[in-house]
């Protein structure tokens, strides 16, 4: 295992940066425009999305907690009206860091049972060594769900699904919007770069490839996809994701069940034919492997 710890010790440098508490790091929210009532917002952590309307505001997920100045401003710039809902696609901090100053100011959070669970008791994100302390109460959900719940809200549609129990967390929830057309993902879909599955808050490999050929099943050539991270996406490039995944799945699982250590499959590059296009993220190659063996 020396090797492995060894290179996540390596991706934790690479990443220790985005952990700092120094605001002039903290890069400028990005607003894309995808309807009259919709937009995408890109900050530092997860992909957020705001429905704008007579309602009120519903937002997707709130970035990282030193972001939460920056979400703020951002969701401003788009309405002065508060957020009345918050939907939360998984417990991880790089999309739940708002829910605090949310929560302070009103605003209900809507998340799968697991996610307020998680948030409650906090845990350890073992693939990064990351140690997460309980959540304070005001940023803890107080509308949960087990299975699914839709919101009817500023003339939308919006199908909130929790796809599988065991993807990238379990307590994964994906979002769409009906009318718009539009799917967010949560983490279920890193575009083109090799994804975070969590195994230590129940994540699979095989539950993310089943949860995302279940979303294909559900969209057309149309919809347009907001990813956990990356830019903004469409269903061919979903498919292309998922058959990469199923691919190096196959090869790894292969690996695995014939007895290979954790070095041993890092060290037969399973991942190489797709690392031109997906290795240049936030996982390089080895460490990629190194997760999802610890996935399957
Ligand atoms: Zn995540």
């Amino acid at each position: 295992m020396k090797l492995f710890h060894s290179l996540i010790a390596a991706a934790l440098l690479v990443s220790q940066p985005t952990l700092a508490h120094d605001h002039s790091e903290l890069p400028e929210f990005k607003q894309q425009q995808l309807s009259d009532n919709l937009y995408m917002l890109t900050g530092k952590g997860g992909n957020l999305a705001l429905s704008t309307g007579a309602d009120g505001l519903l937002l997707i997920d709130d970035d990282y907690f030193d972001m939460s100045d920056k979400t703020r401003a951002a969701v401003k710039a788009i309405s002065a009206e508060p957020v009345k809902f918050l939907i939360n696609t998984h417990w991880h901090f790089d999309h739940t860091g708002g829910n605090k100053m949310l929560g302070e100011t009103g605003t209900i959070i809507v998340a799968h049972d697991n996610v307020r669970q998680r948030l409650l008791t906090g845990g350890t994100i073992e693939a990064f060594n990351a140690k997460i302390s309980p959540a304070a109460k005001p940023a803890l959900p107080v509308v949960t769900f087990a299975d699914s719940v839709s919101f009817h809200w500023n003339d939308e549609t919006i199908d909130v699904t929790h796809p599988s129990n065991s993807a990238h967390t379990d307590g994964d929830a994906v979002v769409f919007f009906k009318n718009d057309n539009v799917l967010h993902t949560g983490d279920l879909y890193f575009n083109n770069i090799y994804p975070f599955i969590d195994a230590s808050s129940g994540g699979s490999m095989l539950g993310v490839i089943e949860a995302v050929t279940l979303l294909l099943s559900d969209i057309d050539d149309e919809t347009r996809v907001i990813p956990g991270h990356g830019a903004l996406s469409n269903k061919a490039e979903l498919v292309q994701y998922r058959d990469m995944l199923q691919s190096v799945y196959a090869r790894v699982l292969k690996l695995k069940t014939s007895g290979k250590t954790v070095e041993q499959v890092i060290a037969a590059k399973p991942s190489a034919s797709f690392d031109a296009q997906w290795g240049g993220g936030f996982l390089k190659p080895d460490v990629w492997v190194g997760i999802i063996y610890s996935a399957i």
